[in-house]
C-alpha cells in the first residue's frame, strides 16, 4: 500500500515537472503566430516586427547597455493588472536570471529603454534590446512559472533557443514527423554565435523532447552517446550554469565570482 502511495506521488510529481518542462508544448502552443498588423512570433515565442524598425538581431547586435559599474541594468515595467502573488514570481523569474551574472532589473523611472510586461495573449518577448519601450507578454496563468518568465527574459537579453544552434544536428535529432505540420517552422537553424559554449541540453532556452508534437511522439532526441538516456531537454525551471555563462560572455562581464 505504501508503495502504490509513494508511486502515485512520484507519478503526480513527474506530471507536474513535465508540464513545466515542456515550455514549448504547452502555454505557447496557445499563443496565436500573429500578435497584430506587423508583429508576428517566431519559433513560437520570438516577437518579429515587419515594420520601420525591425531588424534581424542575434545576440551581439541588440545588447543592452553596459554600466560604468560592470552591471547591465534592465528596466522593466509591470501591468498594474498583476496580483501580489503574479507579481512577486515575475520577480523570482528576475532573480534567476540575475543570479550569478551581471544583469539587474530595476524598475522603470525614466529610462530610455525598457522591457513593459503585459498579461497580452500568450508567452512572448522581442530579441535583445529594441530601444524604448518593448513588450514582454506573461499571460496569467500560463506563463507565471519561474521558468517560462526567465526564458522570456532570456529571450530579451538577445539569446534564442538552443536547438536553433547552426551546430545543432550534431547533438539532436529533430523528429521531422512528428512536429505539428504548421509549426515545422520553429525548428529552423540560424546561424547564431554560440560564444564557443558547447552545446547545452539542460538551456532554459532548450525546447523539451516533446515540444510541438502532433501525436505525442518526441519531437527532439539527443543523438546516441553513451549518457543519451539521461539527458533531459528544456530543463525548464532555471537557468543552467552554462546559461549564466552565456549571459556573462556575451555581455563581457566577468565571472560568477564578481557578482
Ligand atoms: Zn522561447
Amino acid at each position: 500500500m505504501e508503495q502504490i502511495i509513494l508511486l502515485c506521488l512520484v507519478s503526480t510529481f513527474l506530471s507536474a515537472v513535465h508540464a513545466q518542462v515542456n515550455i514549448h508544448g504547452t502555454a505557447i502552443l496557445t499563443t496565436t503566430r500573429i500578435i497584430d498588423g506587423t508583429t508576428s512570433l517566431r519559433e513560437g515565442d520570438i516577437a518579429v516586427s515587419s515594420g520601420r524598425r525591425s531588424k534581424v538581431c542575434f545576440a551581439r547586435s541588440c545588447l543592452w547597455n553596459k554600466s560604468v559599474d560592470g552591471h547591465v541594468y534592465v528596466a522593466y515595467r509591470l501591468s498594474p493588472d498583476y496580483s501580489e502573488m503574479e507579481t512577486k514570481l515575475i520577480k523570482k523569474g528576475m532573480e534567476s536570471v540575475e543570479k550569478g551574472t551581471c544583469v539587474r532589473f530595476v524598475p522603470w523611472t525614466h529610462q530610455r529603454d525598457y522591457v513593459d510586461i503585459q498579461p497580452k495573449s500568450g508567452c512572448w518577448s522581442y530579441l535583445g534590446a529594441r530601444g524604448g519601450r518593448q513588450t514582454v507578454s506573461l499571460q496569467s496563468p500560463d506563463c507565471l512559472r519561474v521558468g517560462v518568465i526567465s526564458h522570456e527574459f532570456m529571450h530579451a537579453l538577445g539569446f534564442v533557443h538552443e536547438q536553433s544552434r547552426f551546430d545543432r544536428d550534431n547533438y539532436v535529432t529533430i523528429m521531422w514527423p512528428n512536429i505539428w505540420r504548421d509549426r515545422l517552422r520553429n525548428f529552423e537553424k540560424f546561424k547564431t554565435d554560440s560564444l564557443d559554449l558547447p552545446y547545452d541540453y539542460g538551456s532554459i532556452m532548450h525546447f523539451g523532447m516533446y515540444a510541438y508534437s502532433q501525436d505525442g511522439q518526441p519531437t527532439i532526441i539527443p543523438k546516441n552517446n553513451q549518457n543519451s538516456k539521461d539527458i533531459r531537454l528544456g530543463k525548464g525551471s532555471a537557468l543552467s550554469r552554462i546559461d549564466k555563462m552565456k549571459i556573462n560572455k556575451l555581455y563581457k562581464c566577468g565571472g560568477k565570482d564578481d557578482y
